[in-house]
């Protein structure tokens, strides 16, 4: 053993191990968890996950082959992975009150895909969020599979209220009777009315999914509306507001179980990532405690207060406000575009993302707008008199500084961040004894 201190305990007792012998990959696993300490986390799809789904992460669950479906695999040796596949199953389905669930997409655009395989074949219509209005990628973009290999017809916002236009998604559906109507995006700040794309679904023949990728989280924690009873099948990932591992997962109704099942493997994946699903099975057993349920009201408290304290500093929330985690901004009432801002924020010590706004007069890589979010901020136990701070180093960052990590103003807000983050670390030290 080298004489040197494991950190923290995050990394588990292996640590060690492997400071040892790959002593170039245990420093950068040390300095990314810096990295995570060391700034104010905003990007709205990222979060902290805990030290059980760590652990779980890092095991030997790693090595098993597991392909197929529990007590159906196709390699021996998986009794014990069926258990724990069985439970991350069930514990979806319980947290989501959905009649099946499938947890072994790798990602959330892996379950896009998967959903994709089961209902549409190329060629096939589909109606989505358009990207520059708050989508993503896999819902049809030209440069995703989505876009390449479907016809992809795409609604937005409507330009008044910057809600979605729910009027534009009826007149094209009506128009192009899609196989799939999408709902859900990256950057969304308002609720969904899934009842409204489920009569719309109805009225044209389409499946409704919902890609919840963002807002899971939300839902798991009781604090928004469920799109679980509305739509055929929904979407999304483990890693955002939810906090589990990286990963995707889906849940549908009983009578589409078998196709999304096969769709998922062996349409479009190999082995399940185990160790991910044992994390998701963690996961999913943390958000049915009245502690996550509690997290997840913070969530969105933080959220407001973040997009009111922005908004006060004339850096206007897109829709006016949030209902969710996240909050969009148009910076033109400051005069700095997205690239700017985030490049400020980066060198101040704030991290967050540039962001199209709905209408957007620049290029996607430039932006006129950045999106926040809370969810990190939030797991560190920041408050809203917190969110206020930050909306404050924000606005300074962006207005008064030029992107040097030498600029003046830039170390203050760097040392008043330390100082926040040190009363809210992100993985504190575990207290002795
Ligand atoms: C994050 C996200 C995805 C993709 O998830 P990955 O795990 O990055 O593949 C898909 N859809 C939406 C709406 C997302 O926000």
């Amino acid at each position: 053993m080298t004489t040197r201190v494991t950190p923290d305990s995050y990394y588990g007792p292996s640590f060690g191990a492997l400071l040892e012998q790959d002593p170039q990959v245990a420093e950068l696993l040390v300095s990314e968890l810096d990295r995570q300490r060391a700034g104010i986390q905003l990007i709205a799809s990222e979060n902290q996950t805990s030290p059980a789904v760590l652990a779980a992460l890092g095991s030997t669950l790693s090595n098993k082959y597991a392909e197929g479906y529990p007590d159906a695999r196709y390699y021996g040796g998986c009794s014990e992975v069926d258990k724990v596949e069985k439970l991350a199953i069930e514990r979806a389905k319980e947290l989501f009150g959905a009649d099946h669930a499938n947890v072994q997409a790798h990602s959330g655009a892996s379950a896009n895909q998967a959903v994709y395989g089961a209902f549409a074949s190329p060629g096939d219509t589909i109606l989505a969020m358009s990207l520059d209005h708050g989508g993503h990628l896999t819902h049809g973009f030209k440069v995703s599979f989505s876009g390449k290999w479907f016809d992809a017809v795409h609604y937005g916002v409507a330009a008044d209220t910057e809600h979605i236009d729910y009027d534009q998604v009826e007149a094209l559906a009506k128009e192009h009777r899609p196989k799939i109507i999408l709902a859900g995006g990256s950057a969304i700040p308002r609720l969904i009315d899934f009842a409204r794309f489920r009569a719309i679904a109805d009225e044209v023949g389409a499946i409704f999914w919902v890609d919840a990728a963002h807002f899971i989280g939300l839902v798991a924690g009781q604090a928004i509306p469920s799109p679980v009873p509305h739509a055929d099948v929904v979407s999304f990932t483990t890693h955002k507001v939810l906090r589990g591992p990286r990963g995707g997962a889906i849940v549908c109704r009983e009578e589409h179980a078998k196709k999304i099942d096969r769709a998922v493997f062996p349409m479009m994946q190999g082995g399940p990532l185990m160790h991910g699903v044992a994390a998701k099975a963690v996961n999913f057993a943390e958000c049915m405690t009245p502690d996550y349920q509690d997290y997840a009201q913070r969530v969105l408290t933080n959220a407001s207060a973040l997009a009111g304290a922005l908004d006060e500093r004339g850096i206007r929330p897109v829709t006016g406000g949030t209902d969710t985690h996240l909050s969009l901004h148009d910076l033109r009432g400051v005069g700095v575009t997205g690239v700017d801002a985030e490049a400020r924020c980066d060198a101040a010590g704030i991290v967050l993302n540039k962001n199209a706004i709905p209408f957007d007069p620049e290029k996607p890589n430039v932006a006129s707008g950045i999106r926040v979010g809370s969810p990190s901020v939030t797991t560190q136990g920041m408050g809203p008199e917190q969110m206020s701070v930050v909306a404050d180093l924000i606005h300074r960052a962006v207005t008064e500084t030029d992107g040097s990590p030498d600029h003046p103003v830039a170390r203050q807000i760097r040392e008043a961040a330390g100082e926040l983050l040190t009363a809210y670390p992100a993985y504190p030290e575990p207290t002795a004894g």
